[in-house]
């Protein structure tokens, strides 16, 4: 299984990934996680990420996309993966439609998650008070969502005219978008 979970900020992606992945045995590759992760380090990977991230751009396409290169070819991703907020931009479709040709295998579906933006917005600020995340604050989710609409939104026609786009509602319960989830991905015709 080689999903791809689309939506913007604050749609659920991270908290859906985990139940996903761990119901199809499948890691989930969240490429925030990883560069959070790098900054939290300090490796020369985070400091290359971290201007972007606080500012709520996007990291450049070649360092994202060598990233998830070298995060794929690790062995518990052989059999699938599910990448979680990753391709953003038409440049990453097109290097992940390379990584995974190379495989001999196929994307079986992009989930894309939906949730209308004041909903997100307040989702974020409510995080940012748990959590603490440095691009939390109210002008940077704004700019986020900005971003988003500009250059991954126009992601989700290329997926529905491959005949892999799979909408779910992300409004709701968790456990609920979840079911919903499991529900719209068995429904797919399996190859
Ligand atoms: P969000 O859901 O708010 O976008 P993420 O944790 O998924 O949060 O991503 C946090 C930040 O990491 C993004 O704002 C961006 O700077 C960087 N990032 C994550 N994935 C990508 C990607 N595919 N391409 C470029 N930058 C990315």
């Amino acid at each position: 299984m080689r999903l791809i979970l689309m939506g913007p900020p604050g749609a659920g992606k991270g908290t859906q990934a985990t139940f996903v992945a761990q119901h199809f045995g499948i890691p989930a590759i969240s490429t925030g996680d990883i560069f959070r992760a790098n900054v939290g380090q300090g490796t020369p990977l985070g400091l290359e990420a971290q201007t972007f991230m606080d500012a709520g751009e996007y990291v450049p396409d070649e360092v994202t996309n060598k990233m998830v290169r070298n995060r794929i070819a690790e062995s518990d991703a052989t059999e699938g993966f599910l990448l979680d907020g990753y391709p953003r931009t038409t440049a990453q479709v097109a290097e992940l439609d390379q990584m995974v040709e190379a495989t001999g295998h196929q994307i079986d579906a992009a989930v894309v998650l939906t949730v209308n933006e004041e909903e997100l917005v307040q989702r974020l600020l409510q995080r940012a008070q748990t959590d603490g995340r440095a691009d939390d604050t109210e002008d940077v989710i704004r700019h986020r969502q900005t971003v988003y609409a500009e250059q991954t939104e126009p992601l989700i026609g290329v997926y529905r005219e491959r005949g892999l786009l799979v909408e779910v509602d992300g409004m709701g319960d968790v456990d609920d978008v979840t079911a919903r989830i499991f529900a719209a991905l068995n429904d797919l015709p399996r190859s």
